[in-house]
């Protein structure tokens, strides 16, 4: 909050000021405005001052001056900023409120589902905060009833599912039309990519998504390595963008929304949703990526939600302020939570089963990571076991050289330990390799160059076909592909290509 009490969404400092520094004033800003975006005005010269000051985490963006003309130069940038602190901020003097108390899973669950569709909301923990009391006895509920949602209409929800939420939320729940031109499932980069190219090129699209748009790209709290953002910019951001560039196009995209079975009926494709209601379409999209991978050891099954978590959003970094976190793995996912989990965690330690973080991370990575004081880097290490009644409480790690065994109090575990298909639900219907991801193209040929069972047409299937014809996959889901957002946005806009070359 700023002198009148008004909360401050942009700060924007000169580099070269008289006595203080502008990214030295930014850097000091920090402590008092700590969710406030941050721009340096730098010369041509500062560049790279500005570029460190970007790895460092300081600053959001730079601008070069003189920014002749300010239509191209400032308004975009400027606009592009505010709008991304708007989403994290909500105005409202009644925001959406979660009351419920710190190792709740329901509050973990509702928590991450609200962060992940950009539905900015307040948690009450009831053990701190006698207001939540109050609330809950004006409302005649009492503590037994957790999680209340509280919506900003003065409405509640007792312990509700997320459908219930999202229906409150006036999300799009359910299909509008019967039938479509190309169904896509998944709205990861990939999904979302085919929806853009999808609907811009004139076929009707709808988007299934049983969580909330951006895939695994939208629990990244910063992608440095996409193509035209030299500054990086959060997987939410990406989403977020994403999501409007495909609806003004045209496309449909509903969730909370989980499709549960196919059905190939002669030309027609059918998706049969959780809610077992049925949509039918000419082409079918599987853009349904991976999720992680679980830990298996002793202790870890109930504390799921109460402490221990897989993978991470921007909801659960400020529920572990001032706390000392521990993060399983040693790949890039890992690396980015670790830098972003140390701006408010007191320390952050990664356990990673390699000799070094160079095995699996990229070097812009274990620089920061290097550069982090309240990081601490645990090579050779393994977790063992979990333990805690109700929450996490302890950890016991081993050290695969040194054979040396210990339990450390903890309280938040995050386990990033990479991720596999989840593909039970189509392989009746679609081919996959052993491991469950799925086969396309010349990964179906046998090695002879026969065509693949039960396949009718004369031609061979299309680089990103299935052994269903008409039905594609593209991104994290397909055998063979590159696991980045880059690599999974190409293929989901090369699916449409071919799947325009299907329907012709
Ligand atoms: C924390 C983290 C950080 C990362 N950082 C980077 C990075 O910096 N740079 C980079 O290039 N890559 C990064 N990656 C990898 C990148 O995010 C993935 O390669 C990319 O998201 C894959 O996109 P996708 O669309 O194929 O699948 P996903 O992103 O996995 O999206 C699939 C979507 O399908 C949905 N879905 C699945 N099954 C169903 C169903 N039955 N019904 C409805 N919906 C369903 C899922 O909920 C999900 O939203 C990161 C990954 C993680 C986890």
């Amino acid at each position: 909050m700023g002198v009148f009490n008004e909360p401050v969404a942009l700060l924007i400092a000169d580099e070269q000021m008289p006595e203080l520094s502008g990214s030295d004033l930014l850097r000091v800003s920090r402590e008092l405005f700590p969710q406030a975006k941050r721009i340096l005005l730098i010369s041509y010269t500062d560049t790279h001052a500005a570029i460190h000051e970007i790895n460092e985490g300081r600053i959001d963006y730079y601008i070069v001056k003189p920014w002749d003309p300010p239509e191209q130069c400032l308004y975009p940038a400027l606009d592009d900023i505010l709008t991304g602190w708007l989403i994290t901020y909500d105005p409202s003097l009644t925001p959406l409120r979660v009351i419920d108390h710190r190792w709740s899973p329901k509050l973990y669950e509702i928590g991450r589902f609200l962060a992940r569709n950009q539905v900015p909301y307040q948690w009450l923990d009831i053990e701190n905060r006698p207001d939540a009391l109050r609330l809950l006895e004006h409302l005649n509920l009492n503590q037994r009833k957790l999680p209340v949602v509280i919506f900003p209409d003065g409405s509640y929800l007792v312990n509700p599912e997320l459908l219930q939420i999202a229906d409150k939320l006036k999300l799009k729940t359910h299909a509008e039309k019967p039938f479509y031109d190309l169904i896509i499932v998944g709205s990861g980069p990939a999904g979302l990519a085919a929806a853009v190219y999808g609907a811009s090129e004139g076929l009707s699209a709808l988007l299934v998504e049983r969580e909330a748009p951006g895939g695994q790209a939208g629990l990244s709290s910063r992608i440095e390595n996409y193509l035209g953002f030299p500054t990086g910019l959060s997987g939410g951001e990406l989403a977020r963008r994403a999501v409007v560039q495909a609806e003004r196009f045209g496309a449909e995209i509903v969730t909370p929304q989980k499709a549960c079975r196919i059905k190939v009926n002669g030309q027609y494709r059918s998706v049969i949703m959780q809610d077992k209601s049925e949509v039918h379409c000419h082409t079918l999209l599987l853009a349904c990526g991976v999720s992680y991978r679980q830990l298996d050891v002793p202790g870890i099954s109930s504390l799921v939600g109460a402490g221990v978590y897989y993978g991470a959003s921007v909801s659960e970094a400020i529920l572990c302020k001032n706390e000392d976190v521990y993060i399983v793995g040693g790949a890039n996912s890992a690396g980015q939570a670790a830098i972003y989990f140390s701006k408010y965690a007191r320390s952050v330690t990664m356990l990673v089963r390699a000799d070094s973080l160079a095995k699996d991370m990229s070097w812009y990575l274990i620089n920061q990571i290097n550069h982090t004081p309240n990081i601490i880097v645990k090579t050779n290490t393994r977790v063992v076991a979990v333990h805690g009644k109700h929450h996490l409480e302890s950890i016991t790690i081993v050290n695969d050289q040194s054979q040396e065994e210990q339990t450390l109090p903890a309280t938040s575990l995050f386990i990033f330990i990479g991720a596999e298909p989840y593909t039970d639900w189509l392989k009746r219907t679609i081919k996959c390799d052993e491991k469950g991801f799925i086969l396309t193209g010349p990964d179906l040929m046998s090695a002879e160059h026969h065509k693949p069972e039960h396949w009718q047409l004369e031609r061979d299937p299309f680089y990103l076909e299935t052994s269903v014809p008409g039905i594609f996959a593209a991104g994290d889901v397909r055998h063979g592909s590159i696991k980045r957002v880059a690599a999974s946005v190409g293929e989901g806009s090369m699916a449409v290509l071919l799947i325009h070359r299907y329907l012709g």
